[in-house]
């Protein structure tokens, strides 16, 4: 079995990064993915356009050029693939990581992934937040009717649709289906639309509302779901309606459980954050580093690709200083 210096899990930009930097510092590594590479950006809505311009989204100094003013999915996911293939990285795809052991005697680790086990001397978390949406945990929500992804207008056409949530991706959604031909009703906890939506997007739904075009229900939220219908508490009262598909837009969070089980500690805060040295990423449990939206827990907007991808670097230079004690 291959000892790698560093096992970095989770292919995504931050997950990259780390690889580009091991590659550099001439560290053995190998960035290992449950999905395809850049995993979560794939599953994003098939439309979507980065909030960033394409420069701040650049690592390994490969240039990013977009042809609009902010890159696009697929624009990013080409680009992201020139950047793998530029480097050469050592990444294994489709391959979940499901357990990570230390081992007694040295302190290092035993990795069990799906295609069978790896060792390594450290471990990047780089596991983002995407795969792990927060539930409604109402009656009727396993049905295929209920979506907590969303990938494209086209199957909403001429649909009655509910999108819950009120920030940025609910209100995309609500927009986009909206246009394209869905009879689209909100349902939102909050009295009113998120602060935090994109300022250039907000008078648009705010006004969409208004006018009648989307229906929203605020201070409300969905009590069951049925194949035809769903009910929904309102402040005047419960309502039936009918209703062919419902888009649950209401956030994702990071896989707490396999940090737990590595022996990650989280602090006493509303976000779950979790412990890790804020120079180094080394968490609690020494030789595994955090990298990316994780380092936020459940404050999944506090970290980005603009801004974290500046973990790599730190974080492969202490894994090389750790090497060179030994
Ligand atoms: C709609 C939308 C628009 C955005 N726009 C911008 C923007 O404009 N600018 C910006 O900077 N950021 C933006 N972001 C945020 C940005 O996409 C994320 O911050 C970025 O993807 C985080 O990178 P990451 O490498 O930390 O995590 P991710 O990209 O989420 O990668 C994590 C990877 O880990 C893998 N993984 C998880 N668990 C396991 C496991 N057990 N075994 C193996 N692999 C595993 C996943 O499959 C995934 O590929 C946007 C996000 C969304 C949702």
């Amino acid at each position: 079995m291959t000892k790698y210096d560093v096992f970095i899990i989770g292919a995504g930009p931050i997950g990259l990064a780390c690889g580009i930097e091991a590659e550099k510092a001439g560290l053995s590594y190998v960035i290992v993915d449950k999905g395809c590479l850049v995993n979560s950006i794939y599953n994003y809505p098939l439309n979507m356009t980065f909030f960033s311009t394409s420069e701040k989204l650049e690592i390994g100094e490969v240039p990013f050029i977009s042809h609009g003013s902010k890159p696009n999915r697929f624009e990013a996911l080409e680009y992201y693939r020139r950047v793998s293939s530029t480097w050469n990285l050592n990444v294994s795809l489709y391959n979940k990581v499901e357990k990570v052991d230390r081992l007694e005697k040295s302190g290092e680790f035993q990795i069990i992934t799906e295609r069978g086990p790896f060792e390594a001397k450290a471990i990047v978390m780089a596991t983002g937040f995407y795969d792990f949406p927060y539930l409604l945990n109402v009656p009727g929500e396993e049905l295929t009717k209920v979506r907590h992804y969303y990938d494209e207008p086209h199957p909403y056409f001429g649909q009655k649709i509910v999108v819950i949530g009120a920030a940025n991706s609910a209100v995309d959604v609500a927009l986009e289906t909206w246009r394209k031909g869905a009879e689209v009703t909100m349902v939102i906890r909050e009295k009113e639309i998120r602060d935090s939506v994109k300022y250039w997007v907000k008078p648009d739904i705010e006004n969409r509302i208004k006018e009648g075009s989307i229906k929203a229900f605020f201070n409300s939220s969905l009590t069951e779901i049925r194949e035809r219908e769903v009910e929904v508490n309102t402040p005047d009262g419960k309502l039936t309606f009918d209703n062919d598909f419902v888009l649950a837009m209401t956030g994702y969070k990071p896989d707490f459980t396999l940090l737990k089980s590595m022996g990650v500690e989280f602090q006493d805060d509303e976000y779950k954050t979790p412990k890790y040295d804020n120079i180094t990423h080394e968490s609690n449990a020494s030789g595994i580093y955090l990298a990316g939206v994780v380092c936020g827990g459940l404050k999944t907007n506090k970290w980005f690709i603009e801004n974290s991808r500046e973990h790599a670097p730190v974080i492969i230079q202490d894994i090389l200083k750790n090497k060179n004690e030994i």
